[in-house]
């Protein structure tokens, strides 16, 4: 395994406010990484600094061996890099089909672009398949369900081919099942993307996590298997006034 996101010395101030501190970070090719720690902690800040969204105040942010920090939201995009929001970015009144399509669009010429699509194009179709939202193709985005509505942006965020996939929150507001199959999917994309998901469910970080990167007040306070961080009780302590059972099930 090799590198492909390398954080090293991250400094993050907003207005005299250290949101993140002395960060290193690094995430392998192929790795599918969780990264918890309470509100504030700094961990959409990270992904927002990665994503080009937040200039830091100091350190080095090198994506596939480049340095991406001076960088254009867009530049970083096209470097392959891909985020989701806390707020959709789908079309309630295209199909889910045509929204996938557009997402794929944004990486062909533009020929290919005004030409009217006559076939599903290969990225379009390995997105559909992984999401499993084939039987729902021609539906307009607006009638999927909350969970459907998450695994279509996934989706979306798949057919642009990008090497790194950042998900801050993707199983929140979601039921049970919804969530397990959520992390199927995140296992599915994770065979052939470098993932980062952003999420505290233990429950649901036992049945899909390897490796645990937990922040707290913007610095790195542990990074683990999930047994590990787990049990680290300097971990358990910044989830305060939580007991060790309440822990094991949630830490938010
Ligand atoms: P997390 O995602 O871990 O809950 P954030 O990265 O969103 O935390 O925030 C980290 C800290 O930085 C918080 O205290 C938050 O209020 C602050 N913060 C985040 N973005 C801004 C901003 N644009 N301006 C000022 N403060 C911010
Ligand atoms: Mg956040």
């Amino acid at each position: 395994m090799s590198a492909l996101l390398e954080v090293r010395g991250l400094n993050v101030v907003f207005s005299g406010f250290h949101a993140v501190t002395d960060l290193d970070f690094t995430l392998q090719q192929g790795e599918l990484r969780f990264l918890i720690g309470p509100n504030g902690a700094g961990k959409t800040t990270l992904i927002d600094v990665v994503t080009g969204l937040t200039k830091p105040a100091s350190g080095s942010v090198r994506f596939a061996g480049q340095e991406i920090v001076g960088r254009s939201e867009h530049a970083i995009v096209r470097a392959g890099v891909g985020r989701t929001f806390q707020t959709s970015v789908v079309f309630e009144e295209l199909t889910v089909l045509d929204n996938l399509d557009l997402a794929a669009s944004f990486r062909r010429p533009l020929p290919a672009l005004l030409r009217r699509r006559r076939r599903i194009s290969d990225e379009v179709a390995a997105a559909l398949d992984t999401t499993g939202l084939g039987d729902l193709a021609d539906r307009p985005a607006g009638v999927l369900s909350h969970g459907q509505r998450q695994w279509l942006e996934i989706g979306m965020l798949v057919a642009q081919q990008p090497r790194l996939l950042l998900l801050d929150e993707p199983v929140a507001g979601m039921s049970r099942a919804e969530r397990e199959r959520t992390g199927e999917l995140l296992r599915l994309v994770a065979r052939d993307h470098t993932v980062l998901v952003v999420e505290h469910d233990m429950d649901f970080l036992r049945r899909f996590a390897s490796t645990v990167t937990v922040l707290h007040e913007g610095r790195l306070l542990r990074e683990g298997t999930v047994a590990e961080v787990q049990a680290d009780p300097r971990v358990q302590e910044v989830y305060l006034g939580r007991t060790r059972d309440e822990l094991s099930k949630e830490v938010a």
